[in-house]
């Protein structure tokens, strides 16, 4: 950066100084030549007067050059046949030779400079051809050294010079100093994102200031920091808490073929006993791995829904049918509210599984006696499935978590109460949860005490169809 810097100022200074010596010795020559003009001019017009006056022509040019020739000029005053009529020597005693090349027409002049090698000796020189009457001819000729204008150009110069390197040093050391100084917040981000591994992403960028480029860039990688180390930890929680639900059917099963093991006879009854506990885990094992898999796939974006037409109200009844075994197993009494013809687009089976997963908890949740309420609402924008029972509803504390994975109120209890719908591995209404939003619904506990809960899942009455996958 700061090489370019100095680069780019460099071109610029230096074209600057350029333009600025050619226009200043443009201007000095035009002057000295003026200058001679002038001089040669005066010169002239002086001797031909007093020519006129019948004066010699020797003694009207010396009086004429004694007049108007400078001290450093040199000048001469010759007649049509080149002969020295009179001459005035410069102070270091140069004479003003005639020119060998031919001499101007009459009355013009002709400037031209001498080609001394030392700069320093170099002469400008005017040569002017004068009639006088009757019809003589008369050359004059003035010269004047170069010196001023050359040593007055080369100081001018010098001075630009100078003035550039000059430039050019505080440029290079501003433009470094500002350009450490403003990529030292980039320097730090990088030493500090260099240290920073899956193992620390807790830690974050330095910002130096929040309101300038840099520090909204450290902000924003921040903030992706945040979801990284959020999403890394919510992983390591799925992990964790995954296999140690998978550990538990697993230790069950392992338990009962190692009693059943141990005596090398048992009756049919006990083998019996033993694999249908071995079938009821493997069930819930089975459960446990599905809806893992759902959830993971839903995590990666990778779970397309099928939509199709169907409708809601059957949808709703269908639920209900295959839930009241399990109801009226436990003594619990479902009962349907009204069910209002509702055709909706949707993944059929996806939304079924909310159903049941709601259904599931209310009947697991409900003592017996106890009764299990199922309704459909239609709305202007949205329709409406509501699930409430008579349970023991959800203790404050744990209502804020009852959607999160793997979150379950009594942990112990639930585990060992098989259920045919849900596996109670604190996954079900999680996934109920991720199937309405992912229809664009929503799905909310509504309202829990001791007397029972409300579950009410929302679902948008025109589905949005332009996203098939998610
Ligand atoms: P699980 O599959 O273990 O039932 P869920 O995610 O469906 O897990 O539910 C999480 C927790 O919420 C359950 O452990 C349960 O204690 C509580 N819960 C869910 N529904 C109800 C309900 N209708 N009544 C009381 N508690 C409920």
């Amino acid at each position: 950066m700061t090489l370019w810097y100095i680069g780019v100022l460099a071109l610029v200074l230096v074209l600057f100084s350029f333009g600025v010596s050619v226009l200043l010795a443009r201007k000095l020559y035009t002057d000295l030549d003026n200058n001679l003009k002038t001089t040669v001019d005066a010169t002239t017009v002086s001797i031909l007067r007093e020519m006129r006056k019948g004066r010699s022509a020797r003694d009207a040019a010396s009086d004429a050059l004694d007049e108007h020739i400078g001290p450093r000029q040199a000048a001469a005053f010759f007649d049509a046949n080149g002969s020295l009529v009179a001459e005035n020597t410069a102070l270091n005693g140069i004479h003003a030779p005639l020119p060998t090349f031919e001499s101007p027409a009459a009355d013009q002049i002709r400037l031209y400079s001498t080609s001394e090698r030392n700069e320093s000796e170099q002469r400008r020189v005017i040569v002017k051809r004068a009639t006088a009457p009757p019809a003589q001819t008369y050359a004059i000729v003035v010269s004047q050294p170069l010196d001023e204008v050359t040593n007055g150009l080369r100081t001018i110069r010098l001075i630009l010079l100078f003035s550039i390197l000059g430039a050019l040093v505080l440029a290079g050391l501003g433009g470094w100093f500002l350009a450490r100084r403003s990529l030292a917040p980039v320097v730090q981000m990088t030493e500090q994102a260099r240290r920073m591994s899956a193992d620390n992403l807790e830690q974050r960028l330095p910002i130096s200031n929040p309101h300038d480029e840099l520090g909204r860039l450290a902000a924003t990688f921040n903030e992706l920091f945040g979801r990284l180390d959020e999403s890394l930890s919510q992983q390591r929680r799925f992990m964790a808490d995954a296999s140690h639900e998978l550990r538990t059917p697993l230790s069950v099963m392992r338990t009962a073929t190692g009693v059943t093991l141990e005596q090398e006879q048992r009756s049919d009854s006990e083998y019996r006993d033993a694999l249908k506990v071995i079938d009821q885990q493997v069930r819930r094992l089975t459960r446990i791995v599905a809806d893992m898999f759902t959830l993971a796939r839903a995590d990666a974006g990778r779970r397309a829904l099928h939509r199709n037409d169907f409708y809601l109200d059957e949808l709703v009844w269908e639920c209900v049918r295959a839930a009241e075994f399990l109801g009226s197993r436990r003594g619990v009494t479902i009962r349907l509210g009204n069910l209002p013809e509702i055709p909706y687009r949707g993944d059929e089976g996806l939304l079924r599984q909310l159903i049941l997963n709601l259904l599931d908890n209310a009947i697991k949740h409900t003592p017996s006696e106890g009764e299990v309420y199922v309704g459909l609402e239609r709305h202007d924008s949205e329709h409406r499935i509501i699930v409430s029972d008579t349970g023991r509803g959800i203790p404050p504390e744990a209502q804020p978590h009852i959607f999160e994975r793997f979150y379950r109120v009594d942990k112990s209890r639930s585990r060992t109460e098989a259920s045919d719908l849900g596996a109670g591995a604190g996954l079900g209404l999680s996934i109920a949860r991720w199937i309405a939003e992912t229809h664009h619904g929503r799905l909310e506990l509504r309202s829990s005490d001791q007397t029972g809960s409300v579950f009410v899942a929302s679902l948008p009455a025109s589905e949005p169809r332009q996203r098939a996958a998610f």
